[in-house]
């Protein structure tokens, strides 16, 4: 069956009469997909008889010095995955139509939007929950698929679900890697051989870290792969590394018993990567 393409909230609700009654799963993009996507989407449909994919490159989520000009669009190769994989409605609106130039309201983050990731990234979650709001008022789906590969992100949007009663059940996707352990990306395409070599050792830090019994040791096995590839060419330029709570990403204490998130935000070259990984502890 081919897949129906909508721009708005008219040919949404058109699409949504043809696709009939039952349960719908909407996969949110930004486009370029991989594997990774591919992964969600076949998720999704294991939770819902149809799956909707929106793809979207959301202005609101990038400062003005980040990549939002040059992230990579690549619409057509998008619907022929969209297509291989079954989906059924493909969302893809233009950013004149998500932004009316006079909005006013939009979703704030709270404090959980400004640590980790956040800090480095101010007013990123903001504009992640904002167009993931509108995107579910728009689709109205029944469930949504997120990655684990932002493991933040995930965690706010569970909090959002919660916090303002959305009636959409939020299920998180395992991260696909390649064999070599790197998390695939959209913007992995942008890594040269000597700086993907590079990126190789957030995963494996990860790992290293992982394999550790306590927090302590867990932070210093993972740093100490992480400063080794601050001297490689070209050098690892690191954000943060933290250890934290899954659902709010708060710091672990040393003594932490149950799960955390080790996670890791780097730039290579011009390229910036996050990954991060589940460590139980006792
Ligand atoms: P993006 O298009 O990068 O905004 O990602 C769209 C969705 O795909 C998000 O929920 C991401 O967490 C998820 N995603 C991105 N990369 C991966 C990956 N390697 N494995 C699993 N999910 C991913």
């Amino acid at each position: 069956m081919d897949v129906i393409v909508a721009g708005d909230r008219a040919e949404l609700d058109v699409a949504r009469t043809e696709l009939g009654v039952g349960r719908l799963a909407l996969v949110p993009t930004m486009g370029a997909l991989h594997e990774g996507h591919r992964s969600l989407i076949r998720l999704a449909g294991e939770h819902a008889d149809q799956v909707a994919v929106s793809i979207f490159v959301n202005p609101l989520q990038f400062a003005p010095n980040e990549d939002f000009s040059r992230y990579p669009r690549t619409f057509m190769d998008d619907l022929e995955v969209c297509q291989e994989e079954g989906v059924r409605l493909v969302f893809a609106p233009s950013a004149d139509y998500m932004y009316r130039p006079d909005r006013q309201v939009s979703v704030s983050a709270g404090e959980m939007g400004a640590i980790v990731e956040g800090a480095f990234r101010p007013g990123h979650f903001d504009g992640v929950l904002t167009v993931v709001l509108k995107l579910f008022n728009l689709v109205r789906p029944d469930v949504a698929v997120f990655g684990r590969k932002d493991a933040q992100q995930l965690a706010l949007i569970r909090r959002m679900a919660a916090d303002l009663d959305l009636p959409v059940e939020i299920l998180g996707a395992p991260t696909v890697r390649e064999p070599d352990g790197l998390a695939l990306s959209s913007r992995n395409r942008y890594l040269s051989a000597a700086d993907r070599a590079t990126a190789l050792s957030l995963s494996t830090a990860l790992n290293e870290g992982s394999s550790r019994a306590t927090p302590p040791e867990v932070r210093q096995a993972a740093r100490e792969v992480l400063d080794a590839a601050a001297h490689a060419d070209p050098p690892l330029l690191l954000d943060y590394l933290a250890l934290v709570e899954p659902a709010t990403f708060t710091e672990i204490p040393d003594g932490h018993v149950g799960d955390a998130v080790l996670a890791v935000a780097a730039r290579v070259g011009t390229t910036r990567l996050i990954d991060n990984v589940v460590v139980t502890f006792g």
